[in-house]
């Protein structure tokens, strides 16, 4: 191409294919005609088809697709980051929870509130402990920094409530005692990986 045809930016002298858009239907008959005819040509057919043939196999091969909410639940990733949790030992059944403070502290939104005294063996106890969900971004650096994995998120993700504080307390985030059978070690975020064990240095005898 030539130095002077490359400056050429008169797009008018180009020559365009021209597209036969077809004639516009002239007259309220004739649109009607165009209407009908692009209804029922058969594309409204293979829609119905499909609805049809996936009614016929949840009907008939029990190959259905949609989850009844609320009686089925699709199963949460265990890194999901839901409605905390305050895990037992599963040896004495009390709480792990050692009341160092440290969640408290890393959070973020400062929606952890805890207490803590000495029992009459002097023990540390937890006396308060509450987490303000309408605060909690659901961060994950409390369930990450616990050394216990005392605190950890659970599988409650439905966290609406008329009130608040209704599932903010201590007691309402433990394990019920009756069901420490089915408390799960948790597999989440921050929690021991499965291999944990191989990754122990061991401590030369010598010291
Ligand atoms: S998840 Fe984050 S915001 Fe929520 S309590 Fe834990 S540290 Fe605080
Ligand atoms: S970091 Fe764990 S052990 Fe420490 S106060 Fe929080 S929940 Fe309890």
């Amino acid at each position: 191409m030539g130095l002077e045809q490359f400056k050429n930016r008169n797009v008018g002298t180009q020559n365009y294919t021209m597209v036969d858009a077809g004639h516009s239907p002239k007259g309220v008959l004739c649109q009607f005609k165009q209407v009908v005819k692009r209804t029922f040509k058969g594309e409204l057919f293979v829609g119905l088809w499909v609805t049809m043939k996936a009614m016929l196999k949840a009907l008939f091969a029990n190959d259905m697709h949609t989850v009844k909410y609320p009686f089925e639940k699709l199963p949460i990733s265990p890194r999901y980051r839901a409605i905390h949790d305050m895990l037992r030992l599963l040896e004495s059944g009390h709480y792990r929870c050692i009341g160092c403070g440290l969640c408290e502290k890393i959070c973020i939104s400062n929606c952890i509130t805890m207490d803590t005294r000495y029992d009459e063996n002097q023990r540390k106890e937890v006396s308060e402990y509450t987490i303000n969900f309408g605060r909690c971004i659901f961060c994950g650096y409390c369930a990450e920094v616990c050394p216990e994995l005392a605190i950890v998120h659970g599988s409650r993700y439905e966290n609406a409530s008329e009130q608040r504080a209704g599932f903010s307390l201590f007691e309402d985030m433990l394990t019920p005692i009756d069901k420490l059978n089915l408390q799960q070690e948790y597999s989440g975020f921050g929690s021991v990986s499965p291999n944990a064990d191989d990754n122990i240095k061991q401590t030369p005898l010598a010291y």
